[in-house]
Parts: C-alpha cells; sequence; structure tokens
C-alpha cells in the first residue's frame, strides 16, 4: 500500500482552504474519539483504566475537550500544561504532573490542582516537601536503567536517559515520602518512543508489575495504579502497521493476571499516557504550493515551513504526502518538498516520488496531529499557523488562530529605542 486516506475530498479541502488561507493543521475529531473509545475498550477489563493525554503533543484546549468527553485526562510537564488542563475543566487526579527537572512554581500548582504528581528522582521529595508540601497521593517514575532482565534488549538504553529513579532507589523514595505523610501510591515508567512493536509494551507492563509486587513485599507499599508511560509508535509510512490495540489489551491482561493477581494486588489500576497515538494519525498539514524549481534536484516550495512541523528537519522523519486531487495519478516524478526557512534541512519530504506538481496544488503531509504545530519555532521570523478542527458534524472551525507579526514581536519593546 502506497496511499494513506483522508477525511475530506479534494473539493472540500480546496473550500477549507479558500475559506481559511493555508498553511493549516487540520484534526479529524470523529477519528480522533473513535481512537480513544478503541484503545479504553481494549482496556475494558483493567480495573479504573485511564489514559491521560499527554499535553505536549497537542496542546489545544479543542482537542484536549474533545478527549476529556471521552473520560481521557491529562499528563502535563509544565506550569501552562498544567493551566490549559484546568481552562478545559479537568482536576485533581484527572490530571499527571510528570515533569523533570521542576521549578518550584510548577509543583505549588499542581499541588494546587491536586494533580497527581509524579517525581522524577529521590532528591526531589524533599524539594516538594519544602515547597508545595508532600500531599497525600505520590508517584514515582522509575528508571530500569541496565537492570532490566527480560526484555532488556530490546528496551532501548534506560541508564543513558535523564529521567526517572534509579532500581536501588526507588524502595526508599516511597518510605521517604511516606515518611513525609503520603498514604497513596502510584509507580510510573516511560521507557520507549514511538514503538510499533506492541510486545516491547507487554514487556515494560511485566517489568512494572513485577516492581509492584517487589515493593510490597519489601517495604510494603501497596501501590493504588501503574502507569505504563506513552511511547506507542503509529505507522508514518504506509507499508507500517498500527499497534493491534486488542492484541496489546489482551497481552497485558496476561501478565497482570498472572503477575497481580497471585500477589494479592488486585485490583490495581492501570494508566498509560499516550500522546502521539491518540492524535499523531488524525492531523493534517495542509499546504498550498508556491514555487517549483529545476536545478540539479527538483524543488516543491510550499508556503508551511519547519515552524509548522519540526519532524522532518529535526529527526529526518517520514511523513507521507498527498497531492491533493492527483491520488490515483502515478507518482513517476521525484521531489524535494521545501520549506522557506534559510536553513537546508527545512525539507517535507526528500527524493520523494510523487505526481507531477503544479504551483497552486494542495499537499497534504500525513500524520501531524502529535508534535506538529506543538514542536513549532519562530527562528527566521517564521510564524505558526493556524488549527483547524473537522468536527463530528462535518463541519470546519478553527480552533487556533495563525501567529501574527504583533505576536512576534510581543515580547520586545520598541518605545526606549
Ligand atoms: C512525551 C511523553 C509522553 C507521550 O509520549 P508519546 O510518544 O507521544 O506517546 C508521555 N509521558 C511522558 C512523561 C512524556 O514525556
Amino acid at each position: 500500500m502506497t496511499k494513506k486516506s483522508l477525511p475530506f475530498s479534494a473539493d472540500q479541502l480546496e473550500q477549507i482552504a479558500e475559506e481559511f488561507g493555508t498553511p493549516f493543521h487540520i484534526y479529524d475529531q470523529k477519528a480522533i474519539i473513535d481512537n480513544v473509545r478503541a484503545l479504553k475498550a481494549a482496556f475494558a477489563w483493567a480495573p479504573g483504566f485511564k489514559e491521560y493525554f499527554a499535553v505536549k503533543a497537542t496542546p489545544n484546549p479543542y482537542i484536549l475537550k474533545t478527549l476529556a468527553a471521552e473520560g481521557i485526562g491529562a499528563d502535563c510537564s509544565s506550569l501552562p500544561e498544567l493551566i490549559l488542563a484546568e481552562r478545559v475543566g479537568l482536576v485533581g487526579e484527572e490530571i499527571v504532573f510528570s515533569s523533570n527537572d521542576t521549578p518550584a512554581q510548577e509543583y505549588i500548582k499542581a499541588k494546587e490542582l491536586g494533580a497527581i504528581i509524579n517525581l522524577d528522582d529521590i532528591s526531589h521529595i524533599d524539594f516538594l516537601d519544602r515547597v508545595a508540601g508532600m500531599p497525600e497521593m505520590i508517584c514515582f517514575r522509575y528508571n530500569p536503567g541496565p537492570l532490566r532482565q527480560e526484555g532488556n534488549s530490546i528496551i532501548g538504553k534506560p541508564e543513558d536517559a535523564k529521567y526517572g529513579v534509579a532500581k536501588d532507589q526507588i524502595f526508599d523514595c516511597y518510605l521517604k515520602a511516606q515518611k513525609l505523610g503520603a498514604k497513596r501510591f502510584g509507580l510510573h515508567t516511560m521507557v520507549i518512543s514511538n514503538e510499533l512493536d506492541p510486545d516491547y509494551f507487554v514487556e515494560t507492563a511485566r517489568m512494572m508489575f513485577e516492581l509492584a509486587v517487589e515493593l510490597k513485599r519489601r517495604a510494603n507499599i501497596r501501590v493504588e495504579f501503574i502507569d505504563l508511560g506513552g511511547g506507542i509508535g503509529i505507522p508514518y509510512r504506509p507499508e507500517q502497521e498500527a499497534v493491534d490495540l486488542n492484541y496489546l489489551g489482551r497481552e497485558i491482561e496476561k501478565v497482570y493476571n498472572k503477575i497481580l493477581v497471585p500477589a494479592g494486588l488486585h485490583p490495581l489500576k492501570v494508566a498509560m499516557e499516550c500522546g502521539r497515538m491518540i492524535t499523531g494519525p488524525y492531523g493534517y498539514l495542509v499546504t498550498r504550493v508556491l514555487h517549483k524549481k529545476e536545478i540539479y534536484k527538483d524543488y516543491i516550495g510550499v508556503d508551511a515551513c519547519m515552524a509548522d512541523l519540526m519532524r522532518p528537519g529535526m529527526y529526518g522523519a517520514y511523513h507521507h504526502i498527498t497531492v491533493s486531487g492527483k491520488e490515483n495519478a502515478p507518482c513517476d516524478h521525484m521531489y524535494d518538498v521545501t520549506g522557506s526557512l534559510c536553513e537546508n534541512n527545512d525539507k517535507f519530504a526528500i527524493d520523494r516520488k510523487l505526481p507531477g506538481i503544479e504551483i497552486g496544488d494542495l499537499l497534504v503531509i500525513h500524520d501531524t496531529g502529535a508534535h506538529g504545530h506543538a514542536m513549532g519555532f519562530n527562528y527566521n521570523g517564521k510564524l505558526r499557523s493556524k488549527e483547524l478542527l473537522l468536527k463530528t458534524d462535518g463541519t470546519v472551525e478553527m480552533i487556533r488562530r495563525a501567529e501574527t507579526i504583533e505576536d512576534y514581536f510581543a515580547t520586545l519593546d520598541f518605545s526606549r529605542l
């Protein structure tokens, strides 16, 4: 398969582009809702299953609100993300605060909201206690490091990651927090990113369930929930396959029944904080072709740039491109598709086989619903695009306007020149 489907026809897209102007990210609300329902269904067996959407993936309140209506919470890691969650009406333990290298004011806000605070290090216990007071509920982020037994080789190298508490400190963390007044406990990890093999997550679940049993035996700490983090990948390439959520749910259920139930730890809540797989495939960056140039290679210059989507330029990531209206035309031309930054890595595609492209064509860049608009920056005076929502009733609403030159200058005071 070399095609990816779109939730709009070429005519519809042209109308939307004329009404709102390009470039824009557009999110398919219905597909997002169907997707989170499928995730919840796959974990329906798990007592109190909860998904906390990683806000950093798509920090737009209309997206968060859509998810909140489906019972999805928020995973925040900064003060603005906490405030976003608050502004969409999420409260208390609907929010997990999974930060690292955290300033005092962020802990204070998280505590004030009653969010579940997920500490990243043993030294942060006293820091939190001093600046905000130890909450009743506390969670720790676990970093298995090189100690990881089964499945170690497939999990990458946690020992090189800055995150989380090491194995030899994790027991002391809970005992220390308990001494300072914590009464309820959670356990968290996040060791994988953009992974398409479901067995990695099953292995992570096994590791975490075993750790929960060890915590009970060695420290008499009974955790109330285990948060398996995010990191479920999406098929950016048309030939890749999405993670089978039903398989994932079923396999984690087996491990749950094998490890937690005999240890007397049932019921224990299972949580996740996926970002990418929740919204990623259901967002599209739509951009119009401004220029064509033919030098040593053929270039298509579009009106979007890295400011709107960093992943190709930053990681060399593949994002599929559809030339709107030419879905069935043969891909018999080879192009680099570029933005306007004075950086040669500002390319959405390199040596990509596409149908013949004309100035004025609309290109749809796929899978921009997560870590897309959110990662944008203003280098080179580039302004970030608007965001649109294709709503369940088929209408389109602007859910964030494009940046303006006034926004770009908002932090400058020209009056003292
Ligand atoms: C980024 C992040 C996530 C989400 O990761 P995805 O790859 O988008 O699923 C979840 N939890 C934490 C702590 C993160 O930093």
